[in-house]
């Protein structure tokens, strides 16, 4: 019997019908960029949304964080995660900025606190910390630690879309936070981001920086960077706002029945939610442990030929790439935890087109090996 593939995920759309009118919109109007309508409502409409002062909108979260990082003026070294997506890695390259990776916790796998203090130097100007798959970095110490030392925070909330923390926004947390509202994010815009930030002159800058650094006409006042975000994504992000909380409970119910069914399953092991956070259920990984009867990889490509594509998020560690494994903090016995993880992972398929038989398709092969046990 031959099924049709499940993919790890695929983007969620709106009916279309109702995305015709902001196209007509635009049409009329004929603005299609530079801070149209849409665009300003949009900003004002997330910020609402996610509770926070400032909305920043960017083509993409990449060009975002090379802007944020602009925006503050940071040179010298950042403590950054080998465990995430390579742009946040590339951000601080692209700026001539050293990254110094250091170290995971575990059970989260975001950056650990100490592990951050103890690769602080003299050159180190900032921390960029992910919130991996959603789940909340220890926010309190990494402030405390950036307090003391007189660092900035700058998020990559690209996988935080919606999640919180004791009730707050994950990207409220940091000097800046920056959102991805790709394809394959939580939350689209077809291709999109945001930087947040709390006041109105950071905000201004942020502006001017992603449009070039013009302030008027004739005035530019930096080396700015074109990182606007379009009327077309701008109105599309609109609509799809309406559709967000959806969504998540949808991710929510299928997240409950891989938790059901696979959390005495031996050797499957889940990464810790901390009951205080409100998840947004982005990704589904999971750790295959030496207990389970096939390696990760085994179980990766098994799945694959059953048209189940799990995606090993993420692995290779991004320290692990050529333009990085030659820096001093690359090394593996910088980032055991990470390394280990790295080695155990799959993120299971999780989007919101996802039927509960096929999520019980992919139940079931991981329960048949686990079945086959020694
Ligand atoms: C997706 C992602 C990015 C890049 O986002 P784009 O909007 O595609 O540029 C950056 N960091 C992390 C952790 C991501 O997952």
């Amino acid at each position: 019997m031959t099924h049709k593939p499940i993919y790890v995920t695929q983007p969620a759309l709106p009916p279309l019908e109702e995305f015709i009118p902001y196209l007509q919109q635009i049409w009329e109007n004929k603005i299609l960029t530079n801070g149209g309508p849409f665009h300003q409502q949009f900003e004002q409409a997330l910020a609402d949304y996610l509770g926070v002062k400032y909305v920043c909108l960017f083509a993409n979260a990449t060009i975002a964080l090379v802007t944020a990082l602009q925006a503050l003026r940071i040179t010298g070294e950042v403590i950054t995660t080998p465990y995430s997506f390579v742009a946040t890695a590339h951000s601080l390259k692209w700026n001539g900025i050293q990254p110094i990776f250091v170290d995971i916790d575990p059970t989260t796998c975001n950056l650990d606190p100490a592990a951050i203090e103890a690769a602080i130097t003299p050159q180190t100007t900032a921390i960029m910390p992910v919130h991996v798959y959603g789940n909340p970095c220890n926010v309190a110490e990494i402030q405390r630690i950036a307090e003391n030392y007189n660092l900035k925070v700058i998020y990559d909330a690209a996988h935080s879309f919606g999640s919180r923390l004791d009730g707050i926004s994950l990207c409220a947390y940091g000097d800046l936070s920056v959102l991805s509202f790709h394809a394959t994010k939580v939350f689209n815009t077809f291709e999109g981001g945001a930087i947040i930030c709390h006041d109105a002159k950071t905000k201004a800058h942020i502006d001017h920086l992603k449009n070039f650094g013009f302030v008027d006409e004739t005035t530019v006042v930096a080396a700015g960077i074109n990182g606007k975000m379009s009327e077309f994504n701008a109105a599309f992000g609109l609509l799809q706002l309406q559709y967000i909380d959806n969504y998540i409970e949808k991710r929510k119910l299928l997240a409950q029945l891989y938790f059901e069914h696979l959390s005495n399953v031996k050797g499957i092991k889940f990464i810790n939610f901390p009951p205080e956070h409100s998840s947004n259920y982005s990704y589904f990984p999971i750790l295959v442990e030496s207990d389970y009867p096939l390696s990760r990889d085994q179980l990766y490509h098994t799945m694959k030929d059953q048209g189940i594509m799990g995606r090993r998020y993420f692995y290779p560690l991004i320290s692990e790439f050529p333009m990085y494994r030659g820096l001093r903090s690359s090394k593996a016995s910088n980032l055991m935890n990470a390394k280990a993880i790295s080695d155990k992972v799959i993120c299971l398929p999780i989007h919101v087109d996802l039927l509960e038989e096929d999520i019980n398709r992919v139940i079931e092969v991981i329960k048949f090996y686990a079945s086959k046990s020694n």
